[in-house]
Protein backbone atom coordinates (compact mmCIF):
# COMPACT_ATOMS: atom_id res chain seq x y z
CA UNK A 1 0.00 0.00 0.00
CA UNK A 2 0.92 3.16 -0.81
CA UNK A 3 2.98 5.07 1.78
CA UNK A 4 2.03 8.89 2.87
CA UNK A 5 5.37 11.37 2.76
CA UNK A 6 6.07 12.09 6.08
CA UNK A 7 5.06 15.48 7.12
CA UNK A 8 7.34 17.75 9.37
CA UNK A 9 6.86 20.17 11.98
CA UNK A 10 7.06 23.99 11.69
CA UNK A 11 10.25 23.74 13.80
CA UNK A 12 11.46 20.39 12.70
CA UNK A 13 9.15 18.60 15.00
CA UNK A 14 8.72 14.99 14.12
CA UNK A 15 5.34 15.65 14.29
CA UNK A 16 3.32 17.89 12.06
CA UNK A 17 2.35 21.10 13.04
CA UNK A 18 -1.21 22.55 13.43
CA UNK A 19 -2.27 25.54 11.21
CA UNK A 20 -5.06 27.25 13.64
CA UNK A 21 -5.52 29.98 11.32
CA UNK A 22 -8.92 30.13 9.95
CA UNK A 23 -7.92 32.48 7.53
CA UNK A 24 -4.65 33.17 5.01
CA UNK A 25 -2.96 35.73 3.77
CA UNK A 26 -1.22 35.69 0.22
CA UNK A 27 2.38 37.68 -0.99
CA UNK A 28 0.61 39.59 -3.87
CA UNK A 29 -2.97 41.00 -4.23
CA UNK A 30 -3.26 39.60 -7.83
CA UNK A 31 -3.31 35.85 -5.96
CA UNK A 32 -6.54 36.45 -4.20
CA UNK A 33 -8.83 36.01 -7.11
CA UNK A 34 -6.49 33.45 -8.49
CA UNK A 35 -7.37 31.26 -5.71
CA UNK A 36 -11.24 32.28 -6.31
CA UNK A 37 -10.68 31.09 -9.85
CA UNK A 38 -9.49 28.31 -8.80
CA UNK A 39 -5.83 28.66 -10.19
CA UNK A 40 -4.49 28.40 -7.25
CA UNK A 41 -4.61 25.68 -3.94
CA UNK A 42 -3.47 23.55 -1.77
CA UNK A 43 -1.54 20.69 -3.53
CA UNK A 44 2.08 21.00 -3.76
CA UNK A 45 4.49 20.67 -7.22
CA UNK A 46 5.43 17.59 -5.91
CA UNK A 47 1.74 16.58 -6.46
CA UNK A 48 2.02 18.14 -10.07
CA UNK A 49 0.07 21.37 -9.53
CA UNK A 50 1.16 24.94 -10.92
CA UNK A 51 1.18 26.65 -8.19
CA UNK A 52 0.92 24.96 -4.53
CA UNK A 53 0.69 25.42 -1.09
CA UNK A 54 -2.28 28.19 -1.50
CA UNK A 55 -4.67 28.51 1.26
CA UNK A 56 -7.46 30.79 1.40
CA UNK A 57 -9.85 30.20 4.04
CA UNK A 58 -10.72 26.95 7.40
CA UNK A 59 -13.80 25.91 6.01
CA UNK A 60 -12.05 25.39 2.35
CA UNK A 61 -8.63 23.77 2.57
CA UNK A 62 -6.85 23.52 6.14
CA UNK A 63 -3.14 22.45 6.09
CA UNK A 64 -3.35 19.96 8.74
CA UNK A 65 -6.37 18.70 7.76
CA UNK A 66 -5.21 18.48 3.99
CA UNK A 67 -2.12 16.47 5.54
CA UNK A 68 -4.58 14.56 7.42
CA UNK A 69 -6.68 13.74 4.31
CA UNK A 70 -3.17 12.78 2.57
CA UNK A 71 -2.74 9.91 5.27
CA UNK A 72 -5.92 8.74 4.64
CA UNK A 73 -5.82 8.35 0.81
CA UNK A 74 -2.46 6.47 1.43
CA UNK A 75 -4.48 4.06 3.95
CA UNK A 76 -7.36 4.16 1.08
CA UNK A 77 -5.31 3.84 -2.12
CA UNK A 78 -7.17 6.52 -3.49
CA UNK A 79 -6.07 9.71 -5.27
CA UNK A 80 -6.84 12.09 -2.22
CA UNK A 81 -9.01 12.26 0.27
CA UNK A 82 -10.63 15.14 2.53
CA UNK A 83 -11.93 14.74 6.11
CA UNK A 84 -15.37 16.15 7.73
CA UNK A 85 -17.12 16.44 10.95
CA UNK A 86 -18.64 13.24 10.87
CA UNK A 87 -19.25 10.57 9.10
CA UNK A 88 -22.83 11.21 8.13
CA UNK A 89 -21.39 14.52 6.89
CA UNK A 90 -18.97 12.61 4.82
CA UNK A 91 -21.75 10.31 3.80
CA UNK A 92 -24.15 12.90 3.01
CA UNK A 93 -21.88 15.02 1.05
CA UNK A 94 -20.52 12.56 -1.10
CA UNK A 95 -24.14 11.39 -2.00
CA UNK A 96 -25.28 15.12 -2.47
CA UNK A 97 -22.26 16.01 -4.99
CA UNK A 98 -22.72 12.53 -6.79
CA UNK A 99 -26.97 12.92 -6.93
CA UNK A 100 -28.85 15.85 -8.25
CA UNK A 101 -32.77 16.78 -7.99
CA UNK A 102 -34.20 13.44 -9.51
CA UNK A 103 -31.39 11.30 -9.42
CA UNK A 104 -31.82 7.38 -7.97
CA UNK A 105 -29.32 5.64 -5.31
CA UNK A 106 -29.50 1.82 -5.17
CA UNK A 107 -28.42 0.48 -1.88
CA UNK A 108 -27.65 -2.39 0.29
CA UNK A 109 -30.32 -3.01 2.76
CA UNK A 110 -27.78 -3.94 5.98
CA UNK A 111 -26.62 -0.50 6.22
CA UNK A 112 -25.43 1.86 9.20
CA UNK A 113 -28.93 3.07 10.95
CA UNK A 114 -28.21 6.57 10.34
CA UNK A 115 -27.57 6.09 6.62
CA UNK A 116 -30.63 4.17 6.15
CA UNK A 117 -32.47 7.44 7.29
CA UNK A 118 -30.98 9.62 5.59
CA UNK A 119 -31.66 7.43 2.05
CA UNK A 120 -35.18 6.37 3.06
CA UNK A 121 -36.15 9.46 4.51
CA UNK A 122 -34.32 12.36 4.51
CA UNK A 123 -32.33 12.38 1.06
CA UNK A 124 -36.41 12.19 -0.64
CA UNK A 125 -37.99 14.81 1.24
CA UNK A 126 -35.11 17.55 1.23
CA UNK A 127 -33.43 16.65 -2.27
CA UNK A 128 -35.77 14.61 -4.45
CA UNK A 129 -33.17 11.79 -4.24
CA UNK A 130 -35.11 8.54 -3.71
CA UNK A 131 -33.08 4.86 -2.93
CA UNK A 132 -33.67 1.42 -4.00
CA UNK A 133 -32.80 -1.45 -1.24
CA UNK A 134 -31.71 -4.21 -1.99
CA UNK A 135 -30.17 -6.80 -0.83
CA UNK A 136 -26.62 -7.17 -0.67
CA UNK A 137 -25.79 -10.56 -1.62
CA UNK A 138 -28.63 -10.42 -4.26
CA UNK A 139 -26.61 -9.66 -7.74
CA UNK A 140 -28.92 -10.15 -9.98
CA UNK A 141 -31.26 -7.74 -8.40
CA UNK A 142 -29.03 -5.58 -8.11
CA UNK A 143 -28.07 -4.98 -11.68
CA UNK A 144 -31.92 -4.96 -12.08
CA UNK A 145 -31.90 -1.84 -9.65
CA UNK A 146 -29.56 0.02 -11.40
CA UNK A 147 -31.27 -0.70 -14.52
CA UNK A 148 -34.77 -0.12 -13.87
CA UNK A 149 -33.78 3.39 -12.18
CA UNK A 150 -31.09 4.86 -13.83
CA UNK A 151 -29.05 5.39 -10.92
CA UNK A 152 -26.49 7.77 -10.09
CA UNK A 153 -24.70 5.71 -6.99
CA UNK A 154 -24.80 1.92 -5.51
CA UNK A 155 -24.20 1.86 -1.56
CA UNK A 156 -22.83 -0.67 0.14
CA UNK A 157 -20.84 -0.94 3.33
CA UNK A 158 -17.48 -3.19 2.95
CA UNK A 159 -18.51 -5.55 6.16
CA UNK A 160 -22.41 -4.87 6.46
CA UNK A 161 -23.84 -3.88 10.14
CA UNK A 162 -24.40 -5.79 12.17
CA UNK A 163 -24.73 -8.93 9.32
CA UNK A 164 -21.05 -8.43 9.14
CA UNK A 165 -22.00 -9.88 5.27
CA UNK A 166 -18.97 -8.95 3.21
CA UNK A 167 -19.35 -7.07 0.05
CA UNK A 168 -18.41 -8.54 -2.85
CA UNK A 169 -16.61 -5.41 -3.87
CA UNK A 170 -14.96 -6.19 -7.36
CA UNK A 171 -18.09 -7.71 -8.76
CA UNK A 172 -20.07 -4.77 -7.50
CA UNK A 173 -17.63 -1.90 -9.04
CA UNK A 174 -18.55 -3.79 -12.04
CA UNK A 175 -22.56 -4.33 -12.19
CA UNK A 176 -22.13 -0.13 -11.04
CA UNK A 177 -19.66 0.26 -13.34
CA UNK A 178 -22.00 -1.39 -16.53
CA UNK A 179 -24.90 0.51 -15.59
CA UNK A 180 -23.78 3.80 -15.49
CA UNK A 181 -23.58 4.20 -11.69
CA UNK A 182 -20.70 5.22 -9.33
CA UNK A 183 -19.63 2.53 -6.64
CA UNK A 184 -19.88 3.89 -2.91
CA UNK A 185 -18.80 2.19 -0.49
CA UNK A 186 -18.23 3.05 3.54
CA UNK A 187 -15.47 0.91 4.75
CA UNK A 188 -16.03 1.87 8.90
CA UNK A 189 -16.46 -1.38 9.95
CA UNK A 190 -12.66 -2.92 7.83
CA UNK A 191 -10.29 0.07 7.63
CA UNK A 192 -6.72 -1.59 6.42
CA UNK A 193 -8.33 -4.61 6.55
CA UNK A 194 -10.16 -3.90 3.02
CA UNK A 195 -9.32 -1.44 0.25
CA UNK A 196 -12.39 -1.07 -1.14
CA UNK A 197 -10.86 1.43 -3.80
CA UNK A 198 -8.25 -1.27 -5.01
CA UNK A 199 -11.26 -3.60 -5.87
CA UNK A 200 -12.83 -0.50 -7.87
CA UNK A 201 -15.20 1.65 -5.92
CA UNK A 202 -15.08 4.98 -6.97
CA UNK A 203 -15.51 6.57 -3.37
CA UNK A 204 -14.61 5.32 0.15
CA UNK A 205 -16.16 6.81 3.13
CA UNK A 206 -15.03 6.42 6.82
CA UNK A 207 -16.59 7.39 9.98
CA UNK A 208 -13.21 8.21 11.48
CA UNK A 209 -14.96 8.33 15.00
CA UNK A 210 -14.72 4.06 15.14
CA UNK A 211 -11.85 2.50 14.62
CA UNK A 212 -9.25 4.88 13.11
CA UNK A 213 -9.84 7.47 16.14
CA UNK A 214 -10.02 4.57 18.24
CA UNK A 215 -10.75 7.01 21.43
CA UNK A 216 -14.61 6.86 21.59
CA UNK A 217 -13.59 10.91 22.48
CA UNK A 218 -13.89 12.60 18.81
CA UNK A 219 -16.91 12.29 16.14
CA UNK A 220 -15.19 12.82 12.89
CA UNK A 221 -15.15 11.66 9.07
CA UNK A 222 -13.86 11.32 5.44
CA UNK A 223 -14.60 10.95 1.66
CA UNK A 224 -11.65 9.17 -0.25
CA UNK A 225 -11.97 9.27 -3.65
CA UNK A 226 -10.29 10.58 -7.03
CA UNK A 227 -8.46 13.70 -7.29
CA UNK A 228 -11.14 15.68 -9.60
CA UNK A 229 -14.23 14.09 -6.99
CA UNK A 230 -12.36 15.77 -4.03
CA UNK A 231 -12.07 19.55 -6.07
CA UNK A 232 -15.47 19.04 -6.86
CA UNK A 233 -16.70 18.40 -2.90
CA UNK A 234 -14.66 21.67 -2.21
CA UNK A 235 -15.36 23.95 -5.19
CA UNK A 236 -16.17 27.37 -3.57
CA UNK A 237 -19.25 27.05 -5.98
CA UNK A 238 -20.54 24.03 -5.84
CA UNK A 239 -18.77 22.09 -3.43
CA UNK A 240 -20.97 20.19 -1.02
CA UNK A 241 -18.03 20.21 1.80
CA UNK A 242 -17.51 23.49 1.38
CA UNK A 243 -21.29 24.96 1.06
CA UNK A 244 -22.90 22.71 3.49
CA UNK A 245 -19.95 23.59 6.08
CA UNK A 246 -19.12 20.42 7.85
CA UNK A 247 -15.10 20.65 7.55
CA UNK A 248 -13.11 18.80 10.48
CA UNK A 249 -11.16 21.05 12.76
CA UNK A 250 -7.36 20.77 12.13
CA UNK A 251 -6.70 20.27 16.24
CA UNK A 252 -9.17 17.57 15.64
CA UNK A 253 -7.19 16.06 12.07
CA UNK A 254 -3.53 16.54 13.98
CA UNK A 255 -4.54 14.55 16.98
CA UNK A 256 -5.86 11.71 14.33
CA UNK A 257 -2.89 11.77 12.76
CA UNK A 258 -1.13 10.61 16.04
CA UNK A 259 -3.62 8.03 15.79
CA UNK A 260 -3.08 6.72 12.24
CA UNK A 261 0.11 5.14 12.25
CA UNK A 262 -1.18 2.34 15.14
CA UNK A 263 -4.14 1.41 13.33
CA UNK A 264 -2.52 -1.25 11.93
CA UNK A 265 -1.59 -2.94 15.39
CA UNK A 266 -4.84 -1.66 16.41
CA UNK A 267 -6.91 -3.47 14.36
CA UNK A 268 -4.76 -6.93 14.35
CA UNK A 269 -5.45 -6.79 17.92
CA UNK A 270 -9.05 -6.32 17.84
CA UNK A 271 -9.13 -8.83 15.47
CA UNK A 272 -7.03 -11.89 17.23
CA UNK A 273 -9.46 -11.07 20.05
CA UNK A 274 -12.50 -11.12 18.23
CA UNK A 275 -11.10 -14.08 16.78
CA UNK A 276 -11.04 -15.68 20.12
CA UNK A 277 -13.67 -14.60 21.58
CA UNK A 278 -15.99 -16.14 18.39
CA UNK A 279 -14.47 -19.50 18.82
CA UNK A 280 -15.27 -20.03 22.56
CA UNK A 281 -18.97 -19.01 21.62
CA UNK A 282 -19.29 -21.12 18.74
CA UNK A 283 -18.08 -24.14 20.90
CA UNK A 284 -20.40 -23.25 23.58
CA UNK A 285 -22.93 -23.49 20.97
CA UNK A 286 -24.19 -20.41 20.94
CA UNK A 287 -25.23 -18.98 17.35
CA UNK A 288 -22.42 -16.13 16.52
CA UNK A 289 -21.61 -14.44 13.70
CA UNK A 290 -17.99 -13.69 12.66
CA UNK A 291 -16.59 -13.53 9.20
CA UNK A 292 -13.20 -14.62 10.64
CA UNK A 293 -15.18 -18.46 11.57
CA UNK A 294 -15.56 -20.85 8.75
CA UNK A 295 -19.23 -21.11 9.22
CA UNK A 296 -19.83 -17.20 8.08
CA UNK A 297 -21.76 -17.43 5.25
CA UNK A 298 -18.90 -14.02 3.86
CA UNK A 299 -15.80 -16.28 5.25
CA UNK A 300 -14.09 -17.10 1.92
CA UNK A 301 -14.95 -13.86 0.15
CA UNK A 302 -13.26 -12.06 3.04
CA UNK A 303 -10.23 -14.47 2.51
CA UNK A 304 -10.31 -13.53 -0.88
CA UNK A 305 -10.74 -9.77 -0.71
CA UNK A 306 -8.97 -8.71 2.93
CA UNK A 307 -5.06 -7.82 3.38
CA UNK A 308 -3.47 -10.32 4.87
CA UNK A 309 -2.24 -10.36 8.40
CA UNK A 310 -5.46 -7.63 9.53
CA UNK A 311 -7.54 -10.55 10.24
CA UNK A 312 -11.55 -10.38 10.23
CA UNK A 313 -12.41 -7.05 12.11
CA UNK A 314 -13.13 -6.19 15.62
CA UNK A 315 -16.92 -6.79 15.32
CA UNK A 316 -19.01 -9.96 16.60
CA UNK A 317 -22.73 -10.49 16.86
CA UNK A 318 -24.35 -13.36 19.09
CA UNK A 319 -28.03 -13.94 18.74
CA UNK A 320 -29.61 -15.00 22.07
CA UNK A 321 -32.63 -15.55 20.84
CA UNK A 322 -34.74 -12.69 23.07
CA UNK A 323 -34.20 -9.24 23.85
CA UNK A 324 -34.67 -10.15 28.05
CA UNK A 325 -31.50 -13.15 27.43
CA UNK A 326 -29.71 -10.38 25.48
CA UNK A 327 -30.06 -7.99 28.48
CA UNK A 328 -29.15 -10.08 30.88
CA UNK A 329 -25.96 -11.45 28.81
CA UNK A 330 -24.89 -7.45 28.61
CA UNK A 331 -26.04 -6.72 32.53
CA UNK A 332 -23.75 -9.57 33.54
CA UNK A 333 -20.51 -8.72 31.44
CA UNK A 334 -20.63 -5.13 32.82
CA UNK A 335 -21.68 -4.88 35.75
CA UNK A 336 -20.20 -8.27 37.19
CA UNK A 337 -17.26 -8.66 35.19
CA UNK A 338 -16.28 -5.31 33.89
CA UNK A 339 -15.90 -6.63 30.44
CA UNK A 340 -17.31 -3.98 28.52
CA UNK A 341 -19.72 -1.43 28.11
CA UNK A 342 -23.34 -1.32 27.16
CA UNK A 343 -22.63 1.74 24.67
CA UNK A 344 -23.28 1.92 20.92
CA UNK A 345 -20.64 2.51 18.28
CA UNK A 346 -17.47 0.65 17.76
CA UNK A 347 -13.51 0.41 17.71
CA UNK A 348 -13.24 1.87 20.61
CA UNK A 349 -10.70 0.51 22.68
CA UNK A 350 -12.61 -1.22 25.74
CA UNK A 351 -15.61 -3.31 24.64
CA UNK A 352 -18.71 -1.89 23.92
CA UNK A 353 -21.99 -4.06 23.72
CA UNK A 354 -25.71 -3.62 22.07
CA UNK A 355 -28.48 -5.27 21.18
CA UNK A 356 -28.65 -4.13 17.37
CA UNK A 357 -32.43 -4.37 16.91
CA UNK A 358 -33.54 -1.99 19.99
CA UNK A 359 -30.60 0.80 19.35
CA UNK A 360 -28.25 1.14 15.90
CA UNK A 361 -30.85 -0.50 13.98
CA UNK A 362 -33.56 0.95 15.28
CA UNK A 363 -34.24 3.37 12.36
CA UNK A 364 -35.58 0.02 10.68
CA UNK A 365 -39.21 -1.01 11.52
CA UNK A 366 -39.21 -5.04 12.67
CA UNK A 367 -39.84 -5.74 9.01
CA UNK A 368 -36.99 -4.14 7.50
CA UNK A 369 -34.93 -5.61 10.70
CA UNK A 370 -36.24 -8.75 8.96
CA UNK A 371 -35.39 -8.50 5.65
CA UNK A 372 -31.51 -7.29 7.03
CA UNK A 373 -31.38 -10.24 9.36
CA UNK A 374 -31.32 -8.78 12.62
CA UNK A 375 -33.37 -10.43 15.21
CA UNK A 376 -34.63 -9.31 18.49
CA UNK A 377 -31.84 -11.04 20.51
CA UNK A 378 -28.93 -10.07 18.28
CA UNK A 379 -25.85 -8.42 20.08
CA UNK A 380 -23.04 -6.92 18.36
CA UNK A 381 -19.46 -6.57 20.46
CA UNK A 382 -17.21 -4.38 19.29
CA UNK A 383 -14.55 -6.10 21.03
CA UNK A 384 -11.78 -3.98 23.27
CA UNK A 385 -7.81 -4.20 23.73
CA UNK A 386 -7.98 -4.31 27.39
CA UNK A 387 -7.93 -7.50 29.93
CA UNK A 388 -5.78 -11.21 30.44
CA UNK A 389 -7.42 -12.90 26.69
CA UNK A 390 -8.15 -15.90 29.25
CA UNK A 391 -9.80 -14.20 31.95
CA UNK A 392 -12.12 -12.35 29.29
CA UNK A 393 -13.17 -15.66 27.66
CA UNK A 394 -14.15 -17.05 30.62
CA UNK A 395 -16.27 -14.02 31.42
CA UNK A 396 -17.38 -14.62 28.70
CA UNK A 397 -18.35 -17.77 29.09
CA UNK A 398 -19.63 -17.35 32.48
CA UNK A 399 -22.60 -14.58 30.81
CA UNK A 400 -23.36 -17.04 28.38
CA UNK A 401 -24.41 -19.98 30.29
CA UNK A 402 -25.92 -17.57 33.38
CA UNK A 403 -27.87 -15.48 31.42
CA UNK A 404 -29.41 -18.51 29.99
CA UNK A 405 -31.83 -18.60 33.35
CA UNK A 406 -34.30 -16.43 33.19
C1 LIG B 1 -21.03 5.34 13.02
C2 LIG B 1 -21.20 5.02 11.58
C3 LIG B 1 -21.56 6.02 10.67
C4 LIG B 1 -21.83 7.44 11.08
O1 LIG B 1 -20.66 8.06 11.51
P1 LIG B 1 -20.64 9.31 12.55
O2 LIG B 1 -19.18 9.55 12.70
O3 LIG B 1 -21.32 8.87 13.78
O4 LIG B 1 -21.35 10.42 11.87
C5 LIG B 1 -21.66 5.65 9.33
N1 LIG B 1 -21.46 4.40 8.92
C6 LIG B 1 -21.13 3.41 9.78
C7 LIG B 1 -20.92 2.03 9.26
C8 LIG B 1 -21.00 3.69 11.14
O5 LIG B 1 -20.68 2.71 11.99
Amino acid sequence: MAAARHEFGEHGGVNLSIEASTTFTVLTATMLPGIFRGEHGPLSREDGSESGGCYLYGRHFNPTVFTFGRFLAALEGTEAAYATASGMAAISCALLQLCDVGDRIVSANTVYGGTFALLKDYLPRKAGIETRFVPLGDHAAIAAALDQTAAKVLYVESLANPTLEVADIPALAEIAHAAGAKLVVDNTFAPVILSPAMHGADVVVHSVTKFISGGSDIIAGAVCGSQEFVTQLMDLHTGSIMLLGPTMDPKVAHELTLRLPHLGLRIREHGRRALAYAERLEALGVAVGYPGLPSHPSHELLERLATPVYGAGGVLTVDLGSIERANRFMEILQNEHRFGFMAVSLGYFETLMSASGSSTSSELSPEEQVAAGISPGLVRISVGLTGHLEQRLDQLEDAIVRSAVG
